[in-house]
């Protein structure tokens, strides 16, 4: 008996150690990378940006996004949130509003000023996100002691993966070369950022022409320098090297141009070790946060595709920055101190012209005819304009026609779909009252469903057959269902991450549930992801 209470006594005093967490969380998101990249470009990366990370790291081979449609907004709010857009509320960069009778964009708020611009480009924030960011959960945590900030070149990507409550998301003015925030965040720039600014980095990238990295000869991934499958920039004759960025300003938006080159991705590292120098982060009492997102080669995957010179050449000098930053990391905080994650948005499809002569099924959709002809067809049925949009593959019904018509609204939507069934390259159509009213556990309508938010989305969703986009003939896009668009890498390193890889198959979703368990934080408040064992086990 004496034992026994001595032993419960002397488990009782066992001292708590509080569990380890790392000083820094450092989020990267490459815009537009697909999973293949990493072995594509292998033997010509370097030793230590992204080998370093799948050496010294753990790779999730086989991660996906989990919801249709695969767009920036709502690929950087579902990295950050771990759930998908029917519950983050981001269902893409820019939506049909039914109260605004207008569209939307995924993170203008009209009630917040811009903050070092007078530019209507600062008046953002993450107002229109419904869930909180692991961010969020962290800055919570502790009574806000913890920093957070979010820095890309596009607002959205710095907006949404920084959170609500973040302290700091900085984006690239585009017509000042200035990184800018809003009043959401701060009323004034900190001085650091003027200083940073006043150094007009962006012109002096864009002072020399874009040349090669290597030989012209070496870029044995990617197809001849100049095809008929790549965009032009204003003022080019042919999509070929080497690019006159100083000639080419004027006729290309000016200092924006620099989105477009890969220096929009050396300005953003740049940026972001700025960020981590002036703010000491993870140099604090508390874990510190910072998202960074490349947003370059997502514009430059945009106009020349994912086979072009320019696009490989990108995602090596991408990779030096990479290296760049690591090794700043290691000097700053030291590797185990910080926790390192890489992943994507979203991918690309090779460019259909592409694809159709490699003989592969691909296509363009003309959604415009589709949409007329929808139109036509209805207008002549009920005398009325019953279709209010077609946007982001769905279709917005009018109710207040259904009202005044008598409509009976699940049986126009299923005339819709049949419609829109009909259009070459569409392969399936699902109604807002199926998606309502039932579950769908797997394939296409499962992403759909994920990505259908009851109160944002259309009333008839379609999906087109794999390889047809909805674009322009020169250059790729994103959005699909199919693996081109939702096979992301995703590489965990740094702090008591082990080495090693993963064929499992993850979701998107499951990166911030992660975190969250190596932080010891609530989940984000909507998160549906699972937190990845293989790295929270890691010891
Ligand atoms: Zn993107
Ligand atoms: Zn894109």
């Amino acid at each position: 008996m004496v034992a026994c209470m001595f032993a419960h006594f002397s488990i009782a005093q066992a001292p708590l150690k509080k569990p380890v967490v790392p000083k820094l969380v450092v989020g990267i998101v490459v815009d537009q990378m697909r999973y293949d990249y990493i072995y594509k470009y292998w033997n010509k990366f370097g030793e230590e940006g992204f080998k370093r990370m799948v050496n010294e790291g753990f790779f999730c081979r086989n991660t996906n996004f989990n919801y249709v449609p695969t767009y920036t907004g709502p690929g950087h709010a579902s990295i950050y949130t771990g759930t998908t857009p029917s519950v983050h509320g981001i269902i893409s960069n820019q939506w049909y509003s039914r109260e605004k009778a207008a569209m939307v964009y995924c993170a203008y708020d009209k009630s917040v000023e811009p903050v070092g611009t007078q530019s209507p480009s600062g008046k953002m924030s993450p107002v229109n996100m419904l869930s909180t960011t692991v961010g969020d959960e962290l800055r919570l945590s502790n009574n806000m002691r913890s920093k957070v900030i979010g820095i890309s070149l596009k607002d959205r990507s710095s907006i949404l993966p920084a959170g609500h409550a973040a302290n700091a998301a900085y984006w690239l003015d585009k017509s000042s070369g200035n990184w800018i925030t809003s009043s959401h965040y701060m009323k004034a720039l900190p001085k650091w950022v003027n200083d940073f600014n006043s150094k007009e980095l962006v012109k002096n990238y864009l002072s020399k022409p874009w040349t090669t990295l290597l030989l012209p000869d070496q870029y044995t991934e990617s197809v001849a320098d100049d095809n008929k499958y790549e965009g032009k920039f204003s003022g080019e004759a042919a999509p070929v090297f080497p690019h006159n960025l100083p000639a080419l300003m004027a006729a290309n938006g000016g200092l924006g141009l620099i989105a477009s080159t890969p220096f929009g991705n050396s300005i953003t590292k740049d940026f972001s070790i700025e960020t981590m120098k002036a703010e000491g982060l993870g140099k604090g009492e508390f874990t510190d946060f910072i998202a960074i997102s490349f947003s370059s080669t997502d514009y430059i995957g945009h106009q020349y595709g994912t086979n072009a010179v320019e696009t490989e050449d990108t995602y090596l000098r991408l990779d030096k920055d990479l290296a760049e930053l690591l090794k700043f990391i290691d000097t700053h905080v030291g590797k185990n101190n910080a926790l390192v994650f890489l992943t994507a948005d979203h991918g690309a499809v090779d460019n259909a012209n592409f694809l159709i002569d490699s003989k592969i099924p691909a296509g363009y959709i003309n959604s415009n005819r589709a949409e007329d002809s929808l139109k036509a067809k209805l207008f002549k049925q009920y005398g009325d304009s019953i279709v209010l949009s077609y946007s982001n593959q769905q279709v917005y019904l009018n109710y207040k026609i259904f009202e005044r018509k008598k409509v009976n609204s699940p049986a126009l939507e299923k005339m819709v779909a049949d419609f829109m069934l009909t259009t070459k390259g569409v392969s399936s159509v699902v109604t807002a009252t199926a998606l309502k009213n039932n579950y769908f556990p797997s394939g296409i309508n499962h992403l759909i469903q994920n990505g259908y938010s009851q109160k944002r989305s259309g009333d008839v969703a379609v999906n087109y057959e794999p390889g047809w986009v909805e674009y322009e003939k020169e250059g790729t896009t994103h959005g699909a269902p199919y693996t081109y668009d939702t096979h992301v890498p995703l590489i965990w390193y740094g702090f008591n991450v082990k080495s090693g890889s993963s064929d499992e198959s993850f979701n998107i979703t499951d990166i911030a549930p992660t975190i969250s368990l190596l932080l010891n934080l609530p989940f984000p408040n909507g998160c549906t992801g699972k937190p990845i064992q293989q790295i929270t086990g890691s010891k």
